[in-house]
């Protein structure tokens, strides 16, 4: 037996808590890993609240990432013993995650841990950090340098925007954070952040085109922020949106695109294939300021992160919340 949180459905009420599960129970897979830390991300947060529909299968065990060591391993990949990382895949959607004590997978989805971060920094990271990375990369896939102007990161208190902050900042990118939180303006310019703007500015509907003012935007908003966003980027310039924390539609013109040749382009991170994966993976622990990484990280225990959950999606948590589990 081994703890574990666990989501199940009776009728229409869902439901997550701590529970005592069997590895008999786990899914199929050639890697058992004792998961070592996991950590709490916006869409582990709809699952366990059932706000959206992200559960797949029940009962599940929420946790789109774990980081950990291979107990047992049927793949001539991995062998007992190596440090690993795992994020997205449609775990803890379709089967059982990361918020237990094991986690049974299949080789293919697992990442070795790059060389220069610990099983925790690898969490405090997590999906939110690497879809960070995925964003910087995709702007720079389209041409984006630091010279070309100041780049709009909105949602920048939370998970994958400080990441993001500290990616471009650490690259010589100018960023200017988007908060709704006025008191994290310290915290945002520590990150690297050349000056923080209200997120209010952004959050009724606009003009289609407005002041040309960023060479670029990573937006994990949505709705009528990311709108605004695609107005008021320069002539030739790249929005990546990869977020929703404002609204799954986006109420817009053609004007950006066909007056202003402006790209919005996508990123996903859960079936990003794996070369790019490892890539992102190697780049985060090279270049992410391991100082700066603590400065956003909350660690909350595996029977509290039910309650955590909740807080983030009010847009209460700051940074990036990792789960010691073993
Ligand atoms: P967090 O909750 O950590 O951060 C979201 C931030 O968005 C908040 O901290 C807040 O920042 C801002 N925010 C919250 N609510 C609103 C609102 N109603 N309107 C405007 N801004 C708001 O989540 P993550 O960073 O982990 O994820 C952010 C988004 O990115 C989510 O929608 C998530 O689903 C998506 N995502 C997508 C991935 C992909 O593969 N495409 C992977 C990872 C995440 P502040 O207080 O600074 O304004």
């Amino acid at each position: 037996m081994f703890e574990g949180i666990l989501i199940e459905k009776s009728g229409d009420r869902q439901t997550a808590r701590w529970a005592l599960l069997n590895e008999s129970e786990l899914p199929k897979g050639e890697v058992l890993v004792d998961v070592a830390w996991t950590t709490l991300n916006y869409k582990d947060a709809l699952a366990m609240t059932g706000r959206s529909p992200v559960v797949r299968q029940f009962p599940m065990v929420p946790g789109i990432d774990f980081s950990g060591i291979v107990s047992r391993s049927d793949s001539a990949s991995f062998k007992k013993g190596d440090r690993v990382v795992m994020t997205g895949w449609g775990m803890g959607e379709r089967f059982w995650g990361g918020m237990a004590r094991l986690a049974r997978v299949p080789a293919e989805c697992l990442v070795a841990l790059p060389d220069g971060l610990d099983l925790k920094q690898a969490m405090a990271i997590g999906t939110a950090g690497f879809t960070a990375m995925l964003c910087v990369m995709a702007l720079e896939e389209r041409g984006v340098r630091p010279g070309d102007g100041e780049i709009l990161v909105s949602g920048a208190a939370g998970g994958v925007g400080s990441v993001a902050t500290a990616l471009l900042a650490g690259r010589g990118y100018k960023v200017v954070a988007v908060t709704g939180r006025a008191e994290e303006e310290d915290y945002l310019k520590g990150l690297g952040a050349s000056r923080i703007v209200k997120r209010s500015d952004f959050s009724e509907p606009g003009r289609p085109l407005q002041k040309e003012q960023w060479a670029a935007a990573v937006d994990v908003v949505g709705g009528v922020a990311l709108a605004n966003v695609l107005a008021g980027i320069q002539y030739g310039g790249t929005v990546v949106a990869c977020g929703l924390a404002g609204g799954m539609d986006l109420p817009t013109t053609v004007a950006p695109f066909i007056l202003r040749s402006v790209s919005l382009i996508g990123v996903d991170s859960v079936m990003c294939d794996r070369v790019k994966r490892t890539l992102a993976w190697r780049q985060l622990a090279r270049e992410l300021d391991l100082k700066l990484l603590e400065s956003m990280i909350n660690e909350v225990s595996l029977k509290s992160v039910i309650g955590s959950a909740a807080e983030m999606l009010e847009g209460k948590i700051r940074g990036r919340t990792v789960v010691p589990v073993s």
